[in-house]
């Protein structure tokens, strides 16, 4: 089968044929449907993210139908059409146990990271991580929420909105589309900071009650002030030294900051720029097995949308990539493996 291997930071992703994997008992394979392609392959690619692992197949978004099952699973999963959840971790954990594999130190399996991902004909994952997805979700919009959509889920249970706060929602892509219709869907007044104009405007669309350009001669942090008072949520996807300091600034106090996205740049804070606010900084990585069960019912019953700009084939996925760096695109680049309905 076709894949696109990871071979080490700084270098470019290669298109092998390599066996097609068995799945193993508990698991199944999943002939894939549709892939999307994230900020994360490029981190890779470009060494910012270097986990150890070598010549290993990308991508994390998957959308696909079960093929074949291992030993011991159910029969009846056979040709399910299912979106996959990309962390399998030890079980056994303080974190496992409470259900946030995503903070497992022993992660068994995270395919796309350092197991074999979805840039591939196949791929092989434990049962339980395919999530069912209805039938008038078509697998091309559900794929990039496996990751853009339950990053956005459990970023924005993490801040814990509450009806009627300001919520502002710094950088538009993938993640930060699902992330301003999770806030709206709980209540939130949402604010959107990009430097895409068409982007903004889908925001609007979206239900943002304000768009801010933050390529303009305008003073975002100044108009966030003046619209909010203080903003009680600011969600960080873009992470250079710029923005999180805009992020930092338009907080109210006891504000929360929650940091989704990173770039090359450092967080730099004066600790009394937190003190006298009593801000709360937090991290927020990936989701849990239920986030993604979230997402699938939100998407099914249309509270929050996927946006594809485009798809590409598997082998023109150089170009795929092109298009996310100079990030331009109008929700996610996704890969399509064939031409039937999905
Ligand atoms: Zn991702
Ligand atoms: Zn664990």
């Amino acid at each position: 089968m076709r894949a696109v291997r990871y071979l080490g930071p700084g270098q470019p992703f290669s298109l092998q044929t390599i066996p097609c994997p068995q799945p193993s008992p508990g698991q199944v394979r999943v002939k894939l449907k549709a892939c999307g392609m994230c900020h994360t392959e490029l981190h890779f690619r470009d060494g910012l993210l270097d986990l150890g692992c070598r010549d290993v197949t990308m991508g994390h978004e998957v959308a696909g139908v079960i093929e074949a099952l291992g030993e011991g699973v159910n029969p009846h999963r056979l040709g399910e059409r299912v979106m996959v959840y990309y962390y399998e971790g030890c079980g056994v954990c303080e974190y496992c146990r409470i259900g946030d594999e995503h903070l497992c130190p022993t992660v068994k399996a995270q395919p796309g990271f350092f197991t074999d991902g979805g840039y591939a004909d196949y791929m092989v994952v434990r049962a339980t991580n395919c999530i069912v997805v209805p039938d008038h979700v078509s697998l091309e919009e559900i794929a990039p929420m496996a990751c853009a959509g339950t990053t956005a889920v459990h970023a924005g249970k993490k801040a814990d909105i509450k009806p009627g706060e300001w919520v502002v929602i710094h950088g538009t892509g993938g993640v930060g589309l699902a992330l301003l219709q999770y806030a709206r869907h709980v209540g939130g007044r949402v604010i959107a900071i990009d430097r895409n104009e068409n982007r903004l405007e889908l925001a609007l669309a979206l239900g943002a009650e304000h768009s801010l350009n933050a390529t303009g001669t305008e003073d975002v942090t100044a108009r966030v002030l003046a619209l909010t008072g203080g903003a009680h949520v600011v969600f960080e996807l873009v992470g250079r030294e710029s923005t999180m300091q805009a992020s930092l600034d338009m907080l109210r106090r006891r504000g929360r900051y929650v940091i989704v996205g990173y770039s090359a740049d450092s967080l730099k804070v004066h600790p009394i720029d937190l003190i006298v606010r009593e801000l709360r900084l937090m991290g927020s990585v990936g989701s849990t097995l239920q986030d993604a069960h979230d997402i699938v019912e939100l998407v099914g019953r249309g509270a929050i949308r996927s946006f594809v700009d485009s798809t590409i084939a598997l082998e023109n996925f150089e170009q795929g990539l092109g298009i996310l760096e100079q990030g331009h695109a109008q929700g996610r680049i996704v890969i399509r493996f064939d031409q039937t309905s999905l």
